[in-house]
């Protein structure tokens, strides 16, 4: 009997693996996401997020058209003789999500210019875009555009278009295969075509899909055999690209990498094993952290993998991919602490990197930035010019690419479970208006996250209705409480995981999350610390004096001089962080600039007369506990989004009447 039933087990795991092993390599059907973004307008920026967006819309991304020329009148992607690769659809993919968001209609016409002529140009063929050029690269990312532009306004031409664009692709593919970029990138095709074949069943589409995958990069394996642990060396990646071989310098691209990190989520939908593939997009980025990870919560490309001194810099088109990558991630997992990092990611390398008023940005920052100017030489690849604020310092992807960061932050901030509820995924003040259970149901999320630790959600369904509402508790939240219309509610709250309410919802409904934000300490290169509260990096500020390059068009070319000492090392560690003090101020019309923070951390530190700068950059961090005869001095830390010069990593000095003991 017993040998019978391990007979009849073994035949049923045969069959269970043959079965899995055909989805793999032929898949029937799409595995479900474990939460699904909210279609694009169902989200609306409210209080500070709000005026960031508006900040962003009045600065660079609602006039770069109109003197840039790379997405200018003459751009291919309008029909001109202009630029015709990537920038087109960059600028697009960030402006249209921008323009709903705010339901802009200003901005909403220089959309539709774009992807009016795309959609209204396909060749018959089936091919997209200018007849320029045939790479499939930039087309991947206006197959984005488009997307979000049904989700938008479900234009009946988009799906057509996509449906013919991609059956020329799969019957092109076999003779012209995915080359440099698009064999890099490819995963982020595949969402497309998962969310095309969502909408129309069409089972080519998921052939596609495969042989995209085949056709592209090996991400998960490369990560299972992880080949760039050191700092990119400039000469070798010259030397290979001479003698033709990309290989190395793709590897090792900052965007790449931050592009990559959904491939794990693009596999699981396509293979439907969700153990293996969340194994596989967390051993990706914890490989990152190791051996690039920076205080910022990003990881070191200047523009190629660059070790884990703070030093290095971080390209913002890494910045921007990264958070899409986490946010797709976020959605198809459902794991609570990719949130974490999305809003580690969101709000202090984002604003970072870009003046208060957003007609600026950096192609590199540094999480220990003490210039910026032309003699900052830190990089692995880049040119002297990567850390000046400008309108295109070093190269002009991040000029066309950055857009996308707050407007696909601000999308992701609710999604649906597929239960008929509601996750409350990310936190900042936003309005939501969406369908649950067949009933219309709108929400206010009144707080001032970050900069606050209470979240209130107000909830105003049509008519009662019960559905299960998800809370992200962030992996720093501590002692989290829930109260519902003022009564405590007994939920479980621990840190990582989402607080659960399913219950009858009526109108005027109040949640009150509070998360307890306690300053901690974190270690990063050469046993150095670094300070957070909530998700908020801190960073000394020591001073900024812009003082312009050069004027560009519009906008102008910035270096940025420190105006005090930046040397310093903290009298803090694990046991006393708790204890720091807190300054809490009003939350000013540019919620990211120096002038007034939200929030300060006040704090003891020392010079380190040895610690000094070289070339533009701080010399080598101080390695292990320092020592100091100076006085100690008390030193307020703000967030590093509104740091634009920041010392983020600090040695650590140990009080004198300690030091001999
Ligand atoms: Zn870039």
């Amino acid at each position: 009997m017993e040998v019978g039933a391990a007979t009849v087990a073994a035949v049923a795991l045969k069959q269970e693996s043959a079965l899995a092993s055909e989805q793999r390599e032929s898949p029937t059907k799409l595995a479900p996401t474990a939460f699904v973004a909210l279609p694009l307008g169902q989200i609306r920026p409210a209080g500070w997020l709000r005026r960031q967006l508006r900040i962003q819309a009045d600065g660079l991304s609602g006039h770069l058209d109109e003197f840039w020329p790379d997405v200018g009148p003459q751009s291919g992607w309008l029909g001109g003789p202009g630029e015709s690769w990537e920038r087109g659809p960059y600028f697009v993919d960030g402006l249209l999500p921008l323009a709903w968001l705010l339901d802009d209609e200003r901005l909403k016409a220089k959309v539709m210019r774009f992807i009016d002529w795309t959609l209204n140009h396909q060749a018959p063929s089936g091919m997209i875009g200018p007849a320029g050029n045939d790479d499939w690269w930039p087309r991947m990312v206006m197959l984005k555009v488009l997307a979000q532009y049904h989700d938008a306004t479900t234009d009946p031409r988009v799906l057509p278009v996509l449906t013919r664009y991609f059956r020329y692709q799969l019957s092109a593919l076999p003779a012209r295969p995915l080359v440099d970029w698009g064999k890099y990138r490819w995963q982020d095709e595949v969402l497309v075509v998962e969310w095309l074949y969502e909408r129309t069943g069409d089972a080519s589409l998921l052939r596609l899909a495969r042989l995209l995958e085949q056709q592209g990069y090996d991400w998960i394996e490369a990560f299972a055999n992880f080949k760039h642990s050191g700092v990119t060396s400039g000469a070798e990646i010259k030397a290979a690209t001479s003698r033709g071989d990309r290989s190395k310098a793709m590897e090792t691209h900052g965007v790449n990498n931050g592009q990559a990190l959904k491939t794990a989520a693009i596999r699981y939908r396509l293979s439907g094993d969700a153990t293996v593939e969340e194994g596989n997009f967390k051993r990706q980025l914890a490989t990152l952290d190791r051996f690039h990870g920076m205080p910022n919560g990003m990881f070191s490309c200047d523009e190629h993998l660059a070790g884990l001194d703070p030093s290095h810099g971080t390209e913002l088109c890494t910045v921007v991919e990264t958070l899409y990558s986490l946010e797709v991630a976020f959605a198809t997992f459902g794991i609570a602490s990719i949130g974490d990092r999305i809003e580690k990611i969101a709000y202090n390398a984002l604003p970072g990197t870009f003046d208060d008023d957003m007609w600026s940005h950096q192609y590199d920052q540094q999480s220990n930035q003490i210039l910026v100017g032309l003699n900052s030489k830190p990089w692995t690849t880049n040119g002297p010019e990567s850390n000046l604020y400008g309108l295109e310092p070093n190269f002009g992807c991040c000029t066309a690419n950055f857009h996308q960061g707050w407007p696909k932050f601000t999308s992701s901030l609710w999604m649906s479970s597929p239960d008929g509820g509601l996750v409350a995924s990310l936190y900042a003040p936003c309005e939501v208006e969406t369908i649950v259970s067949g009933e219309d149901v709108s929400l206010c999320v009144e707080t001032n996250y970050p900069f606050r630790q209470d979240v209130r959600i107000v909830l105003s369904p049509k008519n009662p209705v019960s559905f299960p509402l998800r809370l992200r508790i962030p992996a720093w939240a501590r002692g989290a409480t829930v109260r519902i219309n003022g009564q405590l509610e007994a939920v479980e709250t621990s840190p990582e995981t989402f607080a659960l309410i399913h219950r009858l919802w009526s109108p005027g409904d109040v949640v009150d999350l509070h998360l307890p934000m306690v300053p901690s300490v974190s270690r990063w290169f050469n046993h150095s610390v670094m300070l957070m509260r909530g998700p908020l990096v801190f960073s000394l500020d020591p001073g900024q004096s812009w003082v312009k390059l050069r004027d560009r068009g519009l906008t102008a070319d910035w270096q940025v001089y420190p105006l005090k000492s930046w040397n310093y090392a903290l009298l803090v560690d694990e046991s006393s962080a708790a204890q720091i003090e807190v300054i809490e101020s009003l939350i000013g019309p540019k919620p990211f600039a120096a002038k007034a923070v939200a929030v300060k951390l006040r704090v003891s530190g020392c010079l380190i007369n040895a610690w000094r700068s070289e070339d533009g950059v701080a010399g080598p961090l101080p390695n292990g506990v320092q020592t100091s005869s100076l006085p100690s001095q008390t030193l307020d830390l703000i967030p590093y989004g509104a740091a634009k010069l920041r010392i983020t990593a600090f040695p650590q000095v140990r009080a004198e009447d300690e030091s001999g003991v």
